[in-house]
């Protein structure tokens, strides 16, 4: 059993891929993981630095973060052919800004916290 803050996107994945080997491995298991920080909605939730995103030009419409990540603050613009972001449903948590492998997905410099 491990324990990791959900939060820290890349430590916490690289636990998941951890363990998913031990898993598959022939000696292993089940793997427990609990991830400790509460809920970011939540009112006794950890007090984070908002992190207002968008989506660049780089943005291929490959559909990766809505099909594996399925933020419902990530929306399909049949228009554009792209992902957008509904303002009224992100929290600007930022954990987004990780799933996208051509990195279209970035900080919003510009935006009002
Ligand atoms: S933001 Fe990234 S993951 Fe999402 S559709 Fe665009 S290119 Fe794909
Ligand atoms: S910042 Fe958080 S809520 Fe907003 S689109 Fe990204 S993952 Fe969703």
């Amino acid at each position: 059993m491990k324990e990791a803050d959900a939060y820290d996107v890349e430590k916490f994945t690289a636990l998941l891929r951890e363990a998913d080997r031990h898993c598959r491995s022939a000696a292993g298991g089940a793997a427990v993981i609990i991830a400790s920080s509460p809920c970011v909605l939540a009112e006794s939730g950890p007090a984070r630095t908002p992190q207002a995103v968008r989506i660049t030009e780089e943005c291929t419409g490959c559909r990766e973060c809505l099909d594996m990540f399925e933020c419902p603050a990530l929306v399909w613009d049949e228009e554009a052919g792209k992902v957008g972001i509904s303002r009224a449903a992100c929290n600007q948590c930022g954990v987004c800004l990780s799933v996208c492998p051509t990195q279209a997905i970035v900080v919003d410099e510009g935006a009002a916290a």
